[in-house]
């Protein structure tokens, strides 16, 4: 008994594009605004519904119609694929490598219009290579990780290819079976479910892979500065109780620096706030600099910026906010042609950390030490003890100053 039981054709052929059409439906919907390959991929699924029900016609039309225009339709589905994984990475359309295999069908498909061998080892290469030019796109070095869906898009073409390849050499060594492609057979049955698993399974896995890359640009959003790219408010604060709990346990010292730009409304006010905005882009590439691997920069609010230095040391955190001071200084934003120079000034809370020492104490003891920094006069380092009268302070948030 064969392994898998001939199955009737025309149904099976109804059920691929049936299948193909409801999942270019399901994708259309989830598209995105953004240009994802998404829309590329169901064009792809409706030209394969739209190739299986010329299959189906197979008698009933003129020849040429269901099998040189449906085999070139075939060829398209992968060139169209191709285009969606490019788009998906953001490269140029292969234009070469999409239009050629499609070209190549529909002048083999005429040649062999009276050779079903031919038709089927010709269709069997060609599919089996736009497909090896799919996953290269899809595994290309510069391809950002989106695994779990890579992988689905992966394992679903790769098996078709794998089985294409099988039937072509098959048929190769063999010679084609009699009946015609329309024919109950084993073979027949194979190919068509196939086709029908690998369009789900491929769909799934490109539609998972869109959703990844949202899901990791959203939770970038979710803590980072949109303006400066660094880190914001929340994943400052996230990182500083980490560090401050890592620190106590481990009795090393700690290093905060909250930093302001200097009289910086009246740089809004000369240059307007599209210059002010480009002030403090700069600022955080120079901020950006000046880190380590364990340090982190981030926006505080409006023009603050909070430094955590872990394993800093008194002496060591006035040096790196001196340094910071001195290159700010030194180092002038450029706005549309024009330079603005600009100044910061440094509150430093330095300690080595006790038990029931809390975040907020840190940034309440820089925040208080920039004050003093802008009453001595600017563009200077200050520092402040930490209070460690910790019930007087409480678990009280520093206020943000804008
Ligand atoms: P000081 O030297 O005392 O710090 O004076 P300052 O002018 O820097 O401080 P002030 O708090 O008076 O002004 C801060 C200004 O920063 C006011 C606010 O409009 C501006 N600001 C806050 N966020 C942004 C932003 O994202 N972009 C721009 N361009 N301006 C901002
Ligand atoms: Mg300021
Ligand atoms: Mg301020």
């Amino acid at each position: 008994m064969a392994l898998l039981p001939p199955l009737d054709t025309p149904t099976m052929m109804v059920m691929v594009a049936a299948g193909t059409l409801s999942m270019a439906i399901a994708m259309s919907v989830v598209r995105p605004r953004r240009r994802e390959g998404l829309g590329l991929w169901a064009l792809a699924l409706v030209a394969h519904a739209v190739t299986y029900l010329l299959f189906l016609l197979r008698g009933q039309v003129t020849d040429w119609i269901s099998v040189v225009l449906a085999n070139t339709l075939l060829a398209l589905v992968f060139a169209l694929l191709l285009g969606a994984v490019a788009e998906f990475h953001g490269r140029t359309m292969p234009r070469l490598q999409m239009a050629l295999p499609v070209v190549a069908t529909a002048a083999l498909m005429t040649l062999f219009l009276q050779s079903y061998q031919g038709r089927l080892l010709s269709s069997s290469f060609l599919l089996a290579l736009q497909i090896a030019l799919i996953l290269r796109a899809l595994w290309r070095p510069d391809a950002p990780a989106q695994l779990r869906g890579a992988l689905l898009v992966s394992v679903a073409l790769g098996a078709q290819g794998l089985l294409l390849l099988g039937r072509g050499l098959w048929y190769a060594i063999k010679g084609a079976p009699q009946a015609s492609f329309v024919g109950n057979g084993t073979g027949q049955s194979i190919t068509l479910l196939s086709a029908f698993v690998v369009v789900l399974l491929a769909s799934l896995g490109f539609i998972l892979m869109a959703k990844d890359r949202a899901d990791a640009a959203n939770r970038h959003l979710a803590r980072h500065d949109e303006l400066t790219g660094l880190a914001n408010r929340r994943m400052l604060l996230q990182t500083l109780a980490r560090d401050v709990a890592r620190a106590i346990r481990a009795r090393q010292p700690y290093a905060l620096l909250l930093l302001d730009v200097d009289h910086f409304k009246a740089i809004n006010d000369t240059h307007g706030h599209a210059a002010g905005d480009a002030v403090l882009q700069h600022l955080a590439g120079l901020l950006r600099q000046r880190l380590r691997a364990q340090d982190l920069a981030g926006r505080w609010g409006g023009e603050e910026f909070l430094l955590l230095l872990p394993g800093t040391d008194p002496g060591g955190g006035q040096i790196a906010a001196e340094k910071l001071r001195h290159m700010v200084a030194q180092s002038p934003c450029t706005f549309q042609g024009k330079s603005i120079a600009f100044t910061i000034s440094i509150g430093r809370c330095t300690e080595s950390l006790e038990p029931g020492d809390q975040p907020e104490h840190l940034i309440a003891a820089a925040d208080e030490a920039l004050y003093a920094a802008k009453r001595e006069g600017r563009n200077r380092v200050e520092s402040a003890p930490l209070s460690r009268m910790h019930a007087l302070i409480g678990a009280r948030p520093a206020p943000a100053r804008a």
